[in-house]
């Protein structure tokens, strides 16, 4: 039996950023027909209503119905640890991550925090996370068997590190190979899941765990490949001393294989000439993580400079570097992160970035993160007067994007009405 949800509808022709807002569309009283666990119908309610009679009604009132909610960068491990005081990236990890990580080998302890991490973020209206694991296949399978249990379409892969971690969380280039070919086996394709090819970055890994990368993804280019790349200047800097011959940061993984399309590169701020050029280039995605950055003191991400020149953008919460599981803070970050840049992001462009603006940077853009015909059908239904400051806030908007900015700006899981899982309600 098809559902028809009814509510205010918020779909996307195109990208906002580089297209202007004619590329998103509102319909004040629109419908949206769901089957067989896709979207296969999007129009004005009372016209679906009179050419499905049948549909069974979920009326939304004046709430809105948008695709789920698309986290580009996580870390599912650090959920316990999120909102770590005092520290920046290198003790950060040396003080907070690693000591966590270490409990990963423990597969009961994996699933119980892989089961958490995913209530905190359907919670937060977040249908598809990419995520770090930790050097532990339990932590994989932990991710993979929960998403696989509640229909997710999710993405994640085992974190490789071979050096400059503590004893007990390291592999070698060839066991981080075997272990991450073994899993890729197990579960890439499997459902809605993808593994991806996920060497921590540089500083943790030999050039010739890069190089074993590498190779892992040359065999299997279907799979996406994450790191991370210049988010500090004393992280950028203890890689040129690792990688003397280097050009730049970007060359440690350009040089071992593992530069291309469907490259995720988290972070990216602080770019050289060279790199900014060589990642249009090859159209590797760029992941946005504001609160990550602004927590741990990272800096500025220059999201008009590098979506002028047509790069490849994602936004994610970096959890537990970021200080939320919420896309709606996560883009109220990025708003403030281009404000100190001087680029007032508008409403159309955060919610792009959050929803099919980083299903794009997963290449993944024609099956999830928007409402249109043929996608899957993941909902995230918001609730645009959830507090008494946004109602009060919302009820003077003139149109539809006044109206979700307070959302964006103040809103929290409280604003999520419903969710939605490949066409059914949590
Ligand atoms: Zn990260």
């Amino acid at each position: 039996m098809a559902d028809l949800l009814i509510g205010q509808v918020l779909s996307f022709g195109g990208n906002p950023m580089t297209e202007g807002l004619g590329a998103a569309h509102h319909r004040t009283r629109g419908g949206v027909l769901v089957a067989g666990g896709k979207i296969i119908a999007v129009g004005e309610a009372e016209d679906l209503h009179r050419a499905h009679p049948r549909a069974r009604v979920t009326d939304y009132g004046d709430a809105l119905i948008s695709a789920g909610f698309i986290d580009a960068h996580v870390h599912y491990p650090q959920t316990a640890m999120i909102a770590s005081w005092g520290k920046r990236l290198i003790d950060w990890l040396q003080s907070y991550t690693f000591p966590e990580e270490m409990k990963f080998a423990d597969p009961a302890y994996a699933a119980e925090i892989a089961a958490r991490y995913f209530d905190l973020t359907l919670s937060n209206g977040t249908t598809t996370v990419c995520s770090y694991c930790t050097i532990h296949p339990e932590s994989v399978d932990a991710f993979f068997g929960e998403a696989q249990r509640r229909g997710l379409r999710a993405y994640a892969g085992k974190t490789c590190m071979d050096r400059n971690a503590p004893d007990g969380l390291t592999d070698t280039a060839q066991t981080a190979y075997d272990d991450s070919k073994r899993l890729l086996q197990k579960w890439h394709g499997v459902d809605r899941l993808s593994y991806v090819v996920t060497p921590r970055f540089s500083p943790t890994s030999t050039p010739e765990q890069l190089a074993a990368m590498g190779a892992l993804w040359a065999e299997h280019p279907s799979c996406l490949m994450q790191t991370h790349l210049s988010e500090q200047t004393d992280e950028v800097a203890w890689v040129k001393s690792l990688f003397p011959s280097a050009r730049d940061y970007l060359d440690t993984y350009e040089t071992h294989g593992l530069l291309g399309p469907g490259a995720l590169f988290g972070h990216a701020i602080y770019l050289e000439p060279r790199e900014i050029d060589r990642l249009r280039e090859v159209d590797a995605s760029l992941i946005h993580c504001p609160t990550s950055n602004t927590f741990i003191g990272s800096g500025l991400f220059d999201m008009d400079g590098l979506s002028a020149s047509g790069h490849r953008i994602g936004l994610a919460t970096d959890t537990g570097g970021g200080s939320s599981f919420s896309m709606l803070r996560t883009m109220a970050a990025a708003y403030e992160v281009a404000q100190l840049r001087g680029r007032p992001l508008h409403p159309s462009e955060l919610w792009w970035l959050a929803t099919q603006g980083a299903a794009r940077s997963l290449r993944a853009d024609d099956r999830i993160g928007n409402i249109a015909v043929g996608m899957e059908a993941d909902i995230t239904v918001i609730d645009l007067a959830s507090t008494p400051a946004i109602a009060q806030r919302a009820a003077r908007a003139g149109d539809i994007w006044e109206a979700l900015f307070p959302t964006i700006m103040m809103g929290d899981d409280r604003a999520v009405r419903a969710v939605w899982v490949n066409g059914r309600p949590l």
